[in-house]
């Protein structure tokens, strides 16, 4: 037994000495692929349930390794935060995503504002509000085209600070959602104080929801909260027809899922919502 207890160890260490390695290697990887502008944003449309019109486009990270292959964001974002890299990645997604944006509000279509999200780093970062201040005037880019997805956990850290600058984002124009909700923090006394516009049901609750009666239960009261304060309510990871029905039924606002559409290349965009009819 001792003999075996020893060799767990040994395993153990040399897990976590690849762990360590694998960290490490990413990292500098990461901090390669931010100086060398490795990254693209994806764009997922954002469909209006009783027009049927496109109403926003979310844009999601993407690293593009030498390789051709995508990385996905969860696999990078966590080291991009706990390493600060987050912060130069975070606003070279601002600027791309408004650049796009503009350019798009010049063609005229699609005329619909686009979503960024930003982590807890980020949020908490004093110079945010210069950051997005600069790039929506470098860009030419109207406040109100700028969507700004948060988690609960993001504007949790430090509450007096985060009306602030919540409430400073929304004098540019923009318009603020809570993203995965649900899934953070429970004390919901903030969403009268927030200026919040959006509620995104996070897709662990959509996913069931025409199965398990307690993720249906739960997205009931997400929406029928979300409307007795007055605010939209979007659910993402759409991705059936049973579930598009369920949503409708209960009246929320706003879908998002590969039922519509996946994440589009920012070149595709036009002609996807052209063709499925989507303006
Ligand atoms: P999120 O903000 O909750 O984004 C939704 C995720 O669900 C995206 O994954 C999207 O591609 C995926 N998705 C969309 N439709 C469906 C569907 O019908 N079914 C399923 N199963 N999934 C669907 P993605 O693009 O891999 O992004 C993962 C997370 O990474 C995002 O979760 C967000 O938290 C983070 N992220 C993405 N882009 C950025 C960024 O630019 N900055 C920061 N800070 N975080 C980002
Ligand atoms: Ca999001
Ligand atoms: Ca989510
Ligand atoms: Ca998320």
């Amino acid at each position: 037994a001792k003999e075996a207890g020893r060799n767990n160890i040994r395993v153990f260490k040399s897990e976590m000495n690849a762990q360590v390695t694998e960290r490490l290697n990413l990292q500098t990887r990461l901090r390669r692929a931010v100086d060398q502008g490795d990254f693209e944003l994806v764009y997922q449309p954002q469909i209006d349930l009783l027009t049927g019109s496109v109403v926003g486009l979310e844009a999601l990270l993407r690293w593009r390794l030498e390789t051709g292959e995508w990385v996905p964001p969860d696999a990078f974002i966590p080291i991009a935060e706990e390493t600060g890299l987050i912060v130069p990645i975070g606003e070279w997604v601002l600027i791309n995503a408004c650049q796009q944006n503009y350019h798009w509000q010049r063609a005229g279509f699609p005329a619909v504002p686009v979503g960024v999200n930003l982590s807890a780093r980020q949020f908490s970062d004093p110079e945010l509000l210069d950051r997005v201040r600069r790039v929506l005037s470098q860009t030419g880019l109207d406040g109100s085209m700028l969507e700004v997805e948060l988690t609960e956990s993001a504007f949790m850290h430090n509450v007096e600070e985060g009306i602030n600058t919540l409430n400073a984002l929304k004098e540019l124009g923009a318009r603020l959602a809570v993203d995965d909700f649900g899934t953070g923090y429970s004390n919901l006394s903030y969403l009268k104080r927030f200026p919040v516009d959006l509620l995104k049901i996070d897709q662990s609750f959509v996913r069931d929801i025409t199965t398990d009666p307690g993720d249906a239960a739960i997205t009931q009261a997400v929406i029928s909260l979300g409307h007795s304060l007055n605010l939209k309510v979007i659910a993402e990871g759409v991705e059936t027809l049973e579930q598009h029905e369920f949503l409708r039924k209960h009246a929320c606002d706003q879908l998002q899922g590969y039922y519509f559409s996946p994440p589009l290349l920012a070149r595709d965009v036009p002609a996807v919502i052209r063709q499925q009819g989507w303006a």
